[in-house]
């Protein structure tokens, strides 16, 4: 709660002030006035942001919804998944590759959640990586188990920080998290999406060098 209370707070704290300048008569000043309602609403996206990865979060967490399993074909997936993306993959001037092994691997799991999951590894690979990179995303099976992949050729996750790197809200850095729009939620849904479906979320990762993040599925759900 003391989490929530302060990372709400933050982004609360800069609406009131933007307010408060513009009530002391920044309002008659046109190009200041446009400047702060400019970051006033980037705050507001904020706190919308973290609200929703909020309940998102509980959601899953709580079991509220039972699981939705069925048998999922793993490339049309991941080529919508990339597909949503390709416009920031684009302006960042990424290469990408999409590798699944075999091409027709299918894999039982609640595809609105595995999809979720995805989407979030996928979004921090582009985000955490400078213009130009290299991103994949993989799936493959062997021993008995089902792994998909998401691997970048970014900043990387020092190793003192990778132990915790899956608890809500936490950052390496998180001014740089911040500014990116990032809420620190996007890994513990992440990992807690893994949890629900008897699976585990990994990281390697070496800073400077880049990040692997794999899903892991148990063979019951092959
Ligand atoms: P955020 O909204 O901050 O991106 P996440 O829970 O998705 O929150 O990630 C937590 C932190 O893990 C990030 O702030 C960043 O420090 C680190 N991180 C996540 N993915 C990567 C990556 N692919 N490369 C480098 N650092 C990453």
């Amino acid at each position: 709660v003391a989490n929530v209370s302060h990372e709400l707070k933050t982004p609360l704290a800069s609406i009131k002030g933007f307010v408060e300048t513009l009530k002391d008569g920044a309002l008659e000043e046109t190009d200041n006035a446009r400047r702060f309602l400019g970051i006033i609403e980037k705050h507001a996206n904020r706190l919308d942001n973290l609200i929703n990865d909020l309940l998102n979060l509980s959601k899953i967490e709580s079991r509220e919804t039972p699981l939705e399993l069925k048998k999922i074909e793993l490339m049309p997936l991941m080529r919508k998944i990339t597909a949503n993306l390709e416009d920031r993959i684009r302006e960042k001037n990424h290469l990408l590759d999409l590798r699944v092994e075999p091409e027709d691997l299918e894999l039982v799991a609640d595809e609105p959640l595995l999809d979720q999951a995805l989407t979030n590894l996928l979004d921090n690979a582009i985000k955490y990586t400078p213009a130009g990179g290299r991103l994949s995303i993989s799936a493959r099976e062997g021993n008995g188990r089902i792994e998909l992949a998401v691997t970048d050729t970014g900043i990387g996750i020092p190793e003192q920080d990778l132990p915790r790197i899956f608890e809500r809200f936490y950052r390496v850095d998180k001014a740089r998290s911040r500014e990116m729009g990032g809420t620190g939620l996007g890994l513990a849904i992440v990992k807690h999406i893994m949890l629900v479906h008897g699976g585990e979320a990994r990281v390697e990762s070496r800073a400077g060098l880049g990040s692997t993040f794999t899903l892991s599925f148990p063979s019951k759900f092959v």
